[in-house]
Order: structure tokens, then sequence, then C-alpha cells
């Protein structure tokens, strides 16, 4: 119990170091923010701006908006929506409840927007929160911003000469992930549960568990083939190739991590031991430094967990 203690009190203290060292990194300017949109099959297309990466369809039946970004984004957005077609967006398909993904919410909503998220996305939507790795605080959202149609396992879209298949994955980024897979145009919006070419934030204190995205990445890896283009939640549009060089980085670190975890080692000696050193290079200059990334590893695999 005390050896349990003691490693929750050093993991908070860690985090509170790490936050304090690492804050700047994730301030965002939103007035110089540009949203660069890129067309990935004939009526499918990424928007890139500031937050999580943006899908869009459009065809004959509706205008159909993977994630949103942050509120701040959200006349960009419509603008950069608006060059790719005249018709409003009819639907709004949220991949999880962080706010660099749903921020954009309450102007689709009121605009007309139908939501749709898993369950766990308005729970969270509507309720005080914690994402106690970045130390935010989050209040609820306004109703008009809340999923107005939620799913537990899996919900299909019959639009624009497409099936677009939405399945939930159990505990992977958060605890309300959805994977988007559009079967004809063989193109796959994985959320967060894929960070591209930096090392993936897994939010632990809503559900998340590195584990579980190892899983998604092996599911997603099973549907798609060669030619399968994959966006990722954050990073440049991706392939099969890139997410299983992500699973491989994943796999081997986290197996790291637990070994040394398994032998008693603290906190501080993991990070120390720099078990992510030969992927830095590539994964290690995003969101996340390497320090913090393996934090959050050993974080989430203390059997005690500060809250
Ligand atoms: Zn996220």
């Amino acid at each position: 119990m005390n050896l349990f203690r003691s490693r929750a009190l050093m993991f908070a203290a860690l985090l509170i170091a790490l936050q304090t060292w690492y804050a700047p990194s994730y301030a965002q300017d939103f007035d110089k923010a540009v949203v660069k949109t890129e067309m990935i099959s004939p009526n499918l297309y990424v928007l890139f701006g500031a937050g999580g990466n943006i899908g869009v369809s459009v065809g004959d039946d509706a205008v159909f908006v993977i994630d949103d970004q942050y509120a701040q984004m959200a006349p960009k957005i419509a603008a950069a929506i608006k060059q790719i077609t005249d018709k409003p967006v009819k639907f709004v398909m949220n991949t999880h409840w962080h706010g660099d993904h749903t921020g954009g919410n309450e102007a689709m909503g009121t605009a007309g927007a139908i939501i749709v998220a898993h369950d766990n996305v308005r729970k969270r939507m509507s309720s005080d929160q914690l994402i106690s790795l970045l130390d935010w605080k989050v209040p609820p959202s306004p109703k008009v911003a809340l999923p107005l149609v939620t799913f537990a396992k899996d919900v299909t879209f019959h639009i624009n000469s497409d099936e677009v298949f939405v399945f939930h994955v159990a505990n992977a980024h958060t605890d309300g992930d959805a994977i988007v897979q559009f079967r004809k145009a063989n193109v796959i919006h994985m959320g967060d549960t894929f960070f591209n070419g930096l090392y993936p934030f897994i939010d632990t204190s809503s559900g998340g568990n590195p584990d579980g995205v190892i899983a998604v990445a092996n599911r997603v890896l099973e549907l798609a083939d060669d030619n399968t283009k994959i966006i990722p939640g954050h990073g440049p549009v991706a392939t099969k190739a890139d997410l299983k060089t992500l699973r491989d980085m994943l796999v081997t670190v986290t197996m790291r991590v637990k070994a040394m975890s398994k032998k008693g080692k603290s906190m501080k000696e993991i990070v120390a031991a720099k078990p992510t050193a030969e992927f830095d290079e590539k994964w290690g200059k995003g969101f996340l430094p390497p320090e913090r990334f393996v934090a959050s590893l050993v974080g989430a695999y203390m059997p005690v967990k500060a809250k």
C-alpha cells in the first residue's frame, strides 16, 4: 500500500513538473491559424487547421463532416466547407469528446446540423471533465453542441454513393472513440486513436488505455489495404504502412514500460531510462515530448492513478 501511495505521489509530482515545463507547447493562436483543404477522393476532403483533422464528404445526399476543431475556428471552417459545396452541413460525426474535435459543435448545431457520436461523448460533454495529464478543466457544453443522436456499438450512413460505417472501439484514446470507414472510397478516419508522426496522447482520465490504442491499430490494419487512405486525428493523411509503424512503436515502448514497472522501477527511473530513444527523432517533436509520453504510459499502467 505504501509503495503504491509513494508511486502515486511521485507520479502526481512529476506530472505537475512536466505540465510546467511544457505548458506553452499547446498554446494556440487562432487568429493566425489557416485552414488547408486536401482532396483525397472525388467527394472526400480533409481540412487541416488548429485542432483535430476534419473529414468532409459531399454529394447528392448530405454534407457529412467528421469533427469540427475549436469554437474559435468555426468561421474559418465554415468558409473552407463553402469552397467545397454550397449545401449546408447535415451531419457532424464526433470521433470523441475532446474540445479540439468538438469545439465547433455549437456553431454547427446552431446552423442546423445533426451531431452524432458515441454514448460516452454526450455523457462527457454534458458534465464537468478534467483531462488530468494536461490539467485541463472542461465545463459542460451548451445543449446545442451536444450530440442529438448517440450510439453504443455502430451506425451506418448511406450517403453520397458510399456506405459510411462508424464503429465504437473500447477504451483507446478515450472511452467514446469512433472510427469512420468510407467503404467505397476506401478511406478511414481514426480520430485520435492515430497520431501520425507524433507521440500519441492517451487520455486515461477519460477512460483511455494504451493497450486499447494498439487494439484499434490492429483492427484497422485488418480493414485496410495498401490503397486505403487513413485520416489520423493529428498529422498528415496516412497509409496502412504508417499505421503499422505507429502500432510497432507503441508495442515496443509499452512492453519496455510495463517490464520496468513490473520490476518496481519508479516513474523517474523509467523516464530516465529513455524507453523511446530510437523513436524520438520521428515521433518526439510534436504535442508530447518523449518524457511526457513515457510519463503518460507509466501513469496508465500504475496500479494507483493520480486523478
Ligand atoms: Zn483527443
